[in-house]
């Protein structure tokens, strides 16, 4: 008796056993700043328009990979907020059967404008990326001057409605350090959940170098060595990258996402699809799977779908940074979607 694709392919397990229920979704590769760890400062060549997915394209591979056990989105890019009508794209994915939460990852200079659309269309979730509470810090970091928007943006999401927003800040030897007791303070007085995340060798100007990790641990000592004690928070969902704590006297929360110094890729349950359709199992995965081929070819959802799973069967078991043959992916983290 002949099986359906979804019964075939779902769900989506690999050949180490990591269920994959998680998909980050790039919607563009442009961005309105320029990030040191992640952009060129000049001369960004972007993916020609015609290339990018459009919506329904994005709606449609959902769809496919819903039926296959996918239930969290997280939207990202380059900017997603740059992409014209993104509150339409939220509520066509939220939409879908299966689909239990549909996030973002913004820099957050356009959330002022957008945060009300967004909520109305359902985005559950937002992170928010910050790695300096001044604005020098921030300008030598972006390479823009709009640490205020971002600061506005983020009041905006909270008065919009969002809850338990997250603000992510990258972990840089020798710029993130002096930022650590003011992003505690932020967290503790403020409300916001501070997560810091390891420094990825995913820059486009390949200055990536091991020591400026600041690694989470000595982050998290720098915090209890002003505001006491940090205890672990639990933890609902045992796949997610970071690890939280809560100050002892209840008051502040901090994340921690240290992919180089306490790599979880064995837990892993991460897809990614790259703003032209490039299926990926891994930030530092080499190889993609070209989902807009079968889109724009007239493919099947049973293409579509086959093709998710030999890139699911294609995952290594770890990112290989620490391997003396470790080769970067072609793509920086902005072509990648983080
Ligand atoms: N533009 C949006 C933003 O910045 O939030 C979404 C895309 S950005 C690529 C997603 C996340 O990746 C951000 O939190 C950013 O700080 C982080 N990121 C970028 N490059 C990184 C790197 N080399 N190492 C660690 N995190 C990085
Ligand atoms: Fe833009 Fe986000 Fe990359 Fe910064 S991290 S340059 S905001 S895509």
């Amino acid at each position: 008796m002949s099986t359906s694709w979804q019964e075939r392919y779902r769900p989506l397990v690999d050949r180490f056993g990591r269920v994959h229920t998680n998909l980050r979704i790039a919607v563009t590769d442009r961005c309105n700043i320029r990030c040191f760890y992640c952009m060129p400062a000049e001369n960004v060549v972007f993916r020609p328009r015609h290339e990018i997915l459009s919506f329904e394209e994005i709606a449609r591979f959902v769809r496919v990979v819903a039926a296959l056990g996918v239930n969290k989105l997280r939207l990202t890019g380059g900017e997603p907020l740059v992409r014209q009508g993104l509150p339409e794209l939220v509520r066509m994915l939220s939409a879908i059967p299966g689909i239990h939460e549909v996030a973002l990852t913004t820099n957050g200079v356009l959330l002022r404008e957008q945060a009300a659309a967004l909520k109305a269309a359902g985005l559950a979730r937002l992170n928010i990326s910050l790695d300096a509470l001044d604005a020098d810090t921030f300008r030598r970091i972006t390479r823009r001057d709009v640490y205020q928007r971002v600061i506005e943006g983020i009041y905006a999401a909270r008065q919009a409605g969002f809850q338990r927003i997250r603000i992510n800040a990258v972990a840089i030897r020798g710029i993130t350090e002096e930022q650590v007791v003011p992003f505690g303070r932020f967290a503790r007085e403020e409300g916001f959940e501070v997560r810091f995340i390891e420094y990825m060798p995913l820059d486009a100007e390949n200055h990536w170098e091991r020591r400026r990790v600041l690694p989470g641990e000595e982050i998290r000592r720098l915090l209890e060595a002003e505001f006491g004690p940090l205890v672990p928070a639990p933890r609902p969902d045992p796949s997610q990258p970071a690890v939280d704590y809560v100050f002892a006297d209840g008051r502040g929360r901090i994340g921690f996402i240290n992919p180089v110094s306490e790599p979880f890729c064995h837990e892993c349950n991460r897809l990614r699809l790259t703003a032209e359709g490039q299926v990926r199992n891994c930030l530092f995965s080499l190889q993609e799977w070209d989902a807009r081929a079968v889109l724009r070819g007239g493919g099947t959802d049973e293409q579509l779908a086959a093709l998710v799973f030999e890139c699911i069967q294609g995952k290594k078991p770890g990112h290989g940074i620490d391997d003396p043959d470790f080769l970067r992916p072609h793509r920086a983290m902005y072509q990648i979607g983080g």
